[in-house]
């Protein structure tokens, strides 16, 4: 980057000043200090990047690329995360106010979705369909789309950009990133890694810029083929009704309010470390966040006493500092959003058994103290909606049959976990829970070799995997006649 205090648009390869000329202010949580400002953008920084783009997708230098070497581009690049990652980890620290000591740890696997997509890049084909018909041949092809659009939030930006990018290179189309207006460096910097790693310049193209304007401007664009997003259920829907009308597809993957339930049988100690680190790491905001904590009654107020204490105890402060525990929340907006959320909860009559205030950590940043509620239930809005925060909601429960009942009682669909040492008891709840990742004894855990879907409101499409390939290309079916015989006149019937 030429400058790191001014973010200019990153589009084929080069650093581009907005069309508006206008800029605006991106701000570090844990201390309001402004990082830099970044450019506007807007339709016109949006078209550009689109043809840009889409030229380079017609580039025979892309589009006849062995797939081997596309692959070898992308392991390339993964080195190049992994020999940055400190540089990489910072910035983001400094943007969203993550826990430098997490941006390490995601920073250290990050190359490995790369390296796993890399390998699978001269992997991906059609195959040979045995019709009755045996004079002909029919094969399909799995084929790129095109300029592939990838929207990106502000709470894990290069982890949750990876996982749109990453299968869309491997397939062979390039793409246009919008990424969040609170956090666009770490993902100007990765477009200008890409182009290091030997991409061609205008296979990665980056357009900051606030959500109604360059956002929208890229939904909207006619040479779209593809919309990636991660982010709210709200704009996910906007996004997927403007895709639909137009015939392209869309990957969505949007909120959640997921269970995490503890049953009678689990090993108590275990259950509340998993609880802790499902709703309080990353101060909550992750879609996958363990927001809804069901406990079977025999064993609830032990564990709710153990929740409760170590989230008295959790370190806020400094993210840049290792000994911290919880940061900031990303930006103002996010924590009035938390605070408003708990005094709602109030409200409607839950009691907050620890935390529920507001803090500037020491440092006059965005900070909330970790939050347990009780005397909560489903009909709540504080447990029926995202808060995206570190707001816990603890409910006892009776039976296996109710708690599937109440698990299952929301729009959302995306993770749940589950606390047992009864094998039976674990894949019965696997199989009816109504979400699309399913945690036993664990939580959070992920790899870029799992797939991953929301279900409900929570998303459409795949993401990680094999599966995700085909999110972002067509299949082709091929017809060829192999008979020498002379093609028979249509108006005569067959015998
Ligand atoms: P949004 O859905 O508004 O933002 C996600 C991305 O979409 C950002 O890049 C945003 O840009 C962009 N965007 C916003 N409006 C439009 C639009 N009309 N057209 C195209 N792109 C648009 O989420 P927020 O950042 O406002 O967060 C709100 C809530 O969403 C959170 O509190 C949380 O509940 C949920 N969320 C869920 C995430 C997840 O991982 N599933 C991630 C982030 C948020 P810009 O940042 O400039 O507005």
């Amino acid at each position: 980057m030429p400058d790191t205090k001014k973010l200019q648009h990153f589009i084929g390869g080069e650093w581009v000043e907005p069309a508006s000329g206008e800029h605006f202010e991106s701000t570090n949580p844990a201390t309001r200090a402004v990082n830099y400002v970044a450019a506007r953008g807007g339709a016109a920084d949006v078209a550009r990047a689109v043809e840009t783009a889409r030229d380079t997708f017609e580039d025979p230098r892309w589009r006849d690329l062995s797939a081997t070497r596309r692959g070898h581009l992308l392991r390339r690049l993964g080195d190049l995360i992994g020999e940055n990652a400190e540089e990489l980890a910072r910035m983001e620290t400094q943007d969203n106010g993550k826990l430098l000591r997490e941006m390490r740890g995601q920073l250290a696997t990050l190359p490995e979705y790369w390296y796993y997509y890399a390998g699978l890049a001269d992997k991906i084909h059609g195959g040979f369909i045995p019709t009755s018909d045996r004079q002909v041949l029919n094969y399909t092809s799995r084929e790129p789309l095109g300029v592939v659009g990838a929207i990106t939030p502000w709470n894990s930006p290069l982890t949750l950009t990876t996982s749109k990018l990453a299968p869309a290179l491997c397939a062979g189309n390039t793409v246009v990133v919008k990424p969040s207006e609170h956090t666009s460096a770490t993902i100007l910097r990765l477009a200008e890694l890409a182009v290091e790693a030997g991409f061609p310049p205008g296979a990665v193209n980056v357009v900051t810029g606030y959500g109604a304007e360059a956002g929208q401007a890229l939904v909207d664009h006619p040479a779209l083929a593809k919309l990636s997003f991660t982010g709210s259920t709200a704009t996910g829907s906007r996004i997927a009704s403007s895709t639909a009308s137009r015939f392209i597809g869309s990957t969505l993957e949007l909120g959640g309010k997921s269970p995490n339930i503890v049953f009678e049988d689990a090993d108590v100690a275990n259950a509340a470390m998993g609880v802790v680190a499902g709703i309080f790491a990353a101060a909550g905001q992750t879609c996958i966040a363990g927001s809804r904590i069901f406990v079977h009654r025999s064993v609830h107020d032990e564990l709710l006493e153990r929740v409760a204490e170590r989230a008295r105890t959790i370190r806020i402060g400094d993210p840049l500092d290792d000994a911290t525990e919880l940061g900031p929340l990303a930006f103002e907006d996010q924590r009035d959003k938390v605070a408003g959320y708990v005094d709602l909860g109030r409200s409607e009559g839950a009691r907050v058994l620890t935390g529920g205030r507001s803090s500037d950590g020491g440092l006059g940043g965005y900070f909330y103290e970790p939050t347990v509620l009780v005397d909560v239930d489903n009909s709540m809005r504080v447990v029926r909606e995202e808060i995206f925060g570190p707001v816990a909601a603890v409910m006892p429960f009776d039976t296996e049959e109710e708690v599937v009942r109440l698990a299952n009682d929301t729009e959302y669909g995306l993770a749940a976990g589950v606390w047992t040492r009864n094998l039976s008891r674990a894949h019965r709840m696997a199989a009816r829970l109504d979400a699309g990742t399913i945690w036993v004894n664990t939580y959070r855990a992920m790899s870029p070799m799992s797939p991953r879907q929301g279900f409900k409101s929570s998303g459409v499409g795949v993401e990680h995997g094999t599966e995700t390939i085909k999110e972002y290309t067509r299949l082709k079916s091929v017809w060829i006649n192999t008979s020498e015989d002379p093609v028979a006149d249509p108006f005569v019937m067959r015998g």
